[in-house]
């Protein structure tokens, strides 16, 4: 282990934990996963304001330890990571939602179905059953969204406009507030507000679990 980086032995034990389901730590490799003590998220939440104005609370930064438990959860199939991650979202949706403010409904931002297919969950709807919130399935994708990992800022608003429908079953939510795993650029989020908008819902803010400025996630 001495001759290797600590980024491939980090990505040799995140393979093994995701092979043996999460038995190490997905962030240091320590035999308690799927997450130890020591590597266990603190909530430090983060307020965007969106382009269009719409709000946005993000309960922590992605850094390395975030980026390990979040992709466990996208990526490696390891669902049981969402406990993990679950109190960054209530954390987010507090500081979203003051006390004595009107209720609104979580509506998942919407993922492709050839995702939902090739994975067998969606990582959202986990993060918020994780967190024992309810939330109403209220979108969905109509366009053929490509993956956004490689696309500049301006391609992903393209990219994702007018790719978002409200369900008819939806069209009565008064007032909701966007949930998402990740805000990158913003633009899946100002993207699916607009079309809830369109039905005439108010979208009162947004929230994710992680807020980046950076490219790199997958997400917008
Ligand atoms: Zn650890």
């Amino acid at each position: 282990m001495a001759q290797r980086g600590r980024g491939a032995w980090r990505e040799a034990v995140h393979q093994a934990s995701a092979m043996v389901f999460g038995s190490q730590c997905v962030v240091c490799g320590a035999v308690t996963g799927p997450v130890c003590a020591s590597c266990l998220p603190m909530p430090d939440v983060q307020h965007r304001s969106l382009p269009g104005g719409l709000p946005c609370f993000s309960g922590a930064l992605w850094s390395d330890e975030t980026a390990s438990l979040m992709l466990a959860l996208k990526q490696d199939g390891v669902t049981r990571i969402a406990r993990e991650l679950a109190p960054l979202l209530t954390a987010a949706l507090d500081a979203a939602v003051p006390g004595g403010s009107a209720p609104a409904m979580l509506v998942p931002v919407p993922t492709r179905a050839a995702a939902d297919r090739r994975r067998g969950y969606r990582p959202v709807e986990v993060l918020l059953r994780a967190a024992g919130l309810p939330f109403q399935r209220a979108m969905r994708v109509t366009s053929a969204v490509q993956d956004q990992r490689e696309l500049t800022r301006a391609e992903r608003v393209r990219n994702t406009q007018g790719a978002f429908a409200v369900r008819r079953t939806a069209e009565n939510l008064g007032r909701v507030i966007l949930v998402d795993d990740v805000v990158t650029t913003g633009a899946t989020l100002v993207n699916s507000a607009q079309a809830l908008q369109s039905a005439g819902i108010t979208v009162a803010a947004s929230i994710t679990v992680l807020s980046t400025p950076k490219r790199h996630t997958g997400n917008a």
